[in-house]
């Protein structure tokens, strides 16, 4: 059994953050720490630990991340502009929070896609 972490609690609201978005299968709220004008993190309920975990099952679940993205990027006012949806994995991946989630990053010119 894979071990909640801080973003369980944020769904369950037992950690008060303001969500942007709730439903059946996904939530999105803000990153504490962003790192571009406008940084959001959409994230399934289910609690799968990294993209290595991800079953078949799990599809539309997935899916609903991206059309959530969609949505909040237009309310946010960044679609035309464009953005850009990061999910990291594992240590090589800098994944810091091990449930997985998509990070919704724009309202500025992002650069290069990888600065190694
Ligand atoms: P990652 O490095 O892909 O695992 O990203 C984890 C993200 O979660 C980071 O961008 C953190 O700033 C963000 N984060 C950690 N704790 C919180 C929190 N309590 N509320 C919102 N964002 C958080």
């Amino acid at each position: 059994m894979a071990e909640e972490t801080i973003f369980s609690k944020i769904i369950r609201q037992e950690i008060p953050t303001p969500l942007l978005y709730q439903d059946e299968l996904v939530t999105a709220f803000r990153d504490i720490s962003p790192q571009a004008e406008s940084h959001i993190l959409i994230i399934p309920n289910k609690l799968i630990p990294t993209v290595n975990d991800v079953e078949e099952e799990d599809e539309l679940t997935l899916g609903r991340l991206f059309t959530v993205a969609k949505k909040l990027a237009k309310e946010e006012g960044i679609a035309e502009d464009g953005y850009r949806l990061i999910m990291n994995c594992n240590q090589h991946g800098g994944q810091e929070v091990y449930h997985i989630h998509m990070h919704l990053v724009g309202g500025q010119p992002l650069g290069k896609m990888l600065n190694i």
